[in-house]
């Protein structure tokens, strides 16, 4: 039976991607911060594309954080999201485009779909009947030809088109691109959509479309005998706008101990023989046709209704999971419930009338997810880690951000990125801020510090297009954590209570329809009375970043304090609130100056005299501060350890970690960590284990920006120790050091790693550490 909720569900959508529009998935975690270069683990999504084209999972990573190959783990990689469609068009599929179909020239969009789709999931195979009614949206270009006489539809290479035909019955001539790998599909209509006078806008053409065929498992988008899953991005159907909203009616045969699940409205299930047939309804336009199904251990639950105090929600929850999980399954459902409560009030009600939360990425290790209208695919972790506390806190809000942005408020263009992934970011920040506050503030610790270390950095109007021109490492850097921080920046501007209204009115807007960043700074400026061409000029279009400080100068009274705050690489018209916490004996005041251009005197005073000034003491500004310059140093430094290492030379690599340290003796970027886990470990390469020991002993007290990266190296540095003890003959020491090591009860003992001594051995600590502990014990 089927997930039913009664509802829909939907995909992580997320957008990450590039797709206008749509999809995007999810991974979690990410952190980026490379100090150096490790290898990454390998890749177990790698199973699911060879041939593909995917880079082989021995390729170097440039990696601080260790954190990153935690999560990253399987796959798929675990960035904080993988910017699905992005991803999934990088790696291979069709190089030659980047997202979505784009309307074509006389704007023609897809208005509604009904779709009749079988899978063989053991073959990879599906054979489908797609029925899409499509409506001219714009008057033809006076100069154009004056009808319409081919349409251009992306379909996926890999299916092969039986037949196409028109309303009338009529079988159309097609040509699909010659290029390999394109998706593009040109039909040839029997009869050409006609003008009528000057217009076209409203006429319609109705093809069916027949086709079927293999498709080879991507990351994001498979089909296996442990489940399917079908992006939008993925091209399995014909399409000449992904993110184009439309009704939807959508017929998925699976086998008959299988479920299915698309957004919409389950219209209820059939089993005819070895197969089961599902049935889903969209009751109004949706910006995705993504469907996603998996053998099913029993029918979806629970259907929440009331999660905590009143009032009802107004939508269910539900999720499918397999018995043994059921249990965490029910509280990742709960905190989804909160999670759309919150974001209800903050932007709009929730638009579906049920969340449905799906386990899929078969064997991806790693937070990885994918939201849709109405549903949201995770991967195992998500849910077997879902309680540990540290586990990619923002991925689910983030996650659940996109039901909103950019699924029910699609993106113009790819360029317009920064309203989905930024957005999802900055609105994942809010939601922590009032159920976790510590983490919240971690999460912006690491974004000032991790948004400005890519060199250069690449400005946020690139969008979605990041997926493609950068590695993840840069565009998690840009598009999430420096996206997130303009956001941020924007509430000391505008403030942040019209920051809220701009949401609310923008989704108000645009919900049903796509927007871009023009749209979004014309409602700030209509909200705020202002003009705020400058914030979007620096601060999307642009790559500078303020430098603040503060110049005292002398005062009048002895409770005063006066002089001026500094900003430097800012244009005249530049205007933030920065707040300053005036420390007195009596406990901290807080003040706050408005500024404009460069130099901004002011002067407050204090019941008592005041020992120190600290300005923008939450980091609300985007700016530069020692943190992010002393990582940035670090990161220039550390960058050829790898291949020093590679090289054989451990003195000189090791030496390097040490210069690193130097830079920040105070720690300020919270490297310490990572940099002596590195240390200790090219010590131990060098067999100088004398000096390796006591850096491991180090690693274990220190922390970082990123528990999971905080108890990989601790795991791990106990792994080292007890080899070293074990290779001094210690067997009793080294047992001690494994079982201390089995002791760190985290989701990062069991991550999956590769270490440059051996990149094609995947371990994870809790295996090495098992193994030291019964090799010591004889
Ligand atoms: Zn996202």
């Amino acid at each position: 039976m089927s997930c039913h909720i009664a509802a829909p569900v939907h995909k992580c959508q997320v957008a990450d991607a590039v797709s206008r529009r749509r999809n995007s998935v999810c991974h979690a975690g990410q952190n980026e911060a490379a100090l150096r270069e490790i290898p990454r683990p390998p890749q177990r999504a790698r199973n699911d594309n060879q041939g593909n084209g995917v880079r082989p999972l021995s390729v170097f990573v440039a990696l601080l954080a260790l954190g990153l190959a935690f999560f990253a783990q399987a796959g798929a990689r675990a960035y904080g999201h993988m910017p699905l469609q992005t991803r999934a068009t990088r790696l291979h599929l069709f190089p030659e485009q980047t997202k979505s179909g784009q309307a074509q020239r006389p704007g023609l969009t897809a208005e509604r779909y009904e779709i009749d789709v079988s899978f063989q999931p053991e073959k990879g195979f599906l054979r489908a009947r797609a029925e899409v009614t499509l409506r001219v949206v714009e008057a033809l270009p006076p100069q154009s030809n004056p009808s319409l006489d081919a349409i251009e539809f992306e379909l996926n290479p890999h299916l092969k088109i039986l037949e196409i035909t028109d309303a009338q019955g009529h079988k159309l001539g097609f040509d699909r691109s010659g290029r390999l790998g394109s998706p593009k599909v040109s039909v040839r209509l029997a009869e050409p959509i006609k003008r009528a006078g000057t217009q076209t806008s409203g006429a319609l053409a109705k093809l069916t479309f027949t086709y079927e065929g293999v498709l080879p498992p991507q990351p994001l988008d498979y089909i296996t005998k442990d489940g399917i899953l079908l992006r939008d991005e993925s091209r399995w159907y014909p399409a000449v706008d992904l993110s184009a909203f439309t009704e939807t009616q959508i017929t998925i045969t699976v086998p008959s101990n299988w479920n299915a699940v698309t957004s919409g409205q389950p219209q209820g299930s059939t089993s005819a023989g070895p197969a089961a047939i599902y049935r889903w309804r969209t009751s109004r336009a949706v910006s995705s046709r993504a469907i996603v199904a998996f053998p099913a251990q029993g029918p979806c639950g629970p259907a929440f209704r009331e999660v905590s105090p009143l009032p009802p929600l107004p939508y269910d929850v539900s999720a499918c999971f397999p018995p043994e999980q059921a249990k965490s399954g029910d509280r990742l459902a709960i905190e989804i419930a909160a999670l759309l409560r919150t974001y209800s009030n903050l932007e709009g009600p929730y638009p579906h009338s049920t969340l449905t939360i799906v386990k899929g990425f078969p064997n991806q290790g790693g937070a990885v997810g994918y939201s849709a209208p109405g549903f949201l695919v995770v991967s195992e972790d998500v849910v077997k880690f879902h309680d540990y506390p540290g586990y990619a806190p923002e991925f689910l809000p983030h996650e659940i951000a996109h039901q909103w942005f950019p699924i029910e408020v699609t993106l113009a263009r790819e360029e317009d990125g920064w309203l989905a992934e930024s957005l999802a970011e900055y609105l994942a920040w809010r939601y922590l801020r009032e159920r976790d506050p510590a983490r919240a503030r971690r999460m912006v610790a690491q974004a000032m510090r991790d948004a400005l270390a890519p060199e250069p950095l690449p400005p946020l109007s690139l969008g979605l297009r990041l997926f493609a021109l950068e590695g993840e490492s840069v565009t998690h850097a840009t598009l999430y954590q420096r996206g997130m921080l303009v956001f941020r920046t924007l509430e000391t501007v505008i403030d942040r209570e019209r920051v809220d209204r701009v949401l609310r009115e923008y989704y108000q807007r645009y919900a049903g329809k796509a927007a871009s960043i023009a749209d979004f700074r014309r409602l700030c400026e209509e909200i705020s009375g202002r003009n705020l061409r400058w914030f979007f000029d620096y601060f999307i279009e642009g790559t500078r970043i303020p430098q603040m400080v503060i110049r005292r100068t002398r005062s009048a009274a002895p409770n005063e304090v006066s002089g001026e705050i500094i900003l430097r690489n800012v244009p005249p018209e530049f205007n933030v609130r920065v707040e300053m916490r005036l420390e007195t004996a009596g406990g901290p005041v807080e003040h706050s100056v408005a500024t404009r251009g460069e130099v901004t005197p002011f002067t407050a005073t204090a019941p008592q005299p005041v020992t120190r000034i600290t300005l923008d003491p939450d980091q609300r500004i985007l700016r530069w501060t020692e943190a992010a310059e002393r990582n940035r140093r670090q990161r220039a430094l550390l960058a050829g350890i790898g291949k020093l290492e590679q090289a054989g030379q451990f003195s000189r690599a090791a030496q390097i970690c040490t210069q690193a340290l130097a830079l920040d003796p105070e720690n300020l970027a919270s490297n310490e960590q990572q940099i002596r886990f590195e240390l200790g470990r090219l010590l131990y390469r060098g067999e100088r284990f004398t000096a390796a020991f006591p850096e491991f002993e180090r690693v274990l007290a220190l922390g970082s920006l990123d528990p999971m990266a905080s108890d990989l190296q601790r795991a791990w540095s106990r792994v080292f120790r007890a080899r070293i003890e074990s290779r001094r003959g210690h067997a009793a020491a080294a047992r001690a050091e494994a079982q201390a090591g089995l002791a760190i009860k985290s989701p990062a003992v069991q991550t999956r790693v590769s270490w440059p001594d051996a990149p094609a051995r995947e371990s994870s600590a809790a295996e090495e550490l098992r193994a030291l502990a019964g090799q010591a014990a004889h």
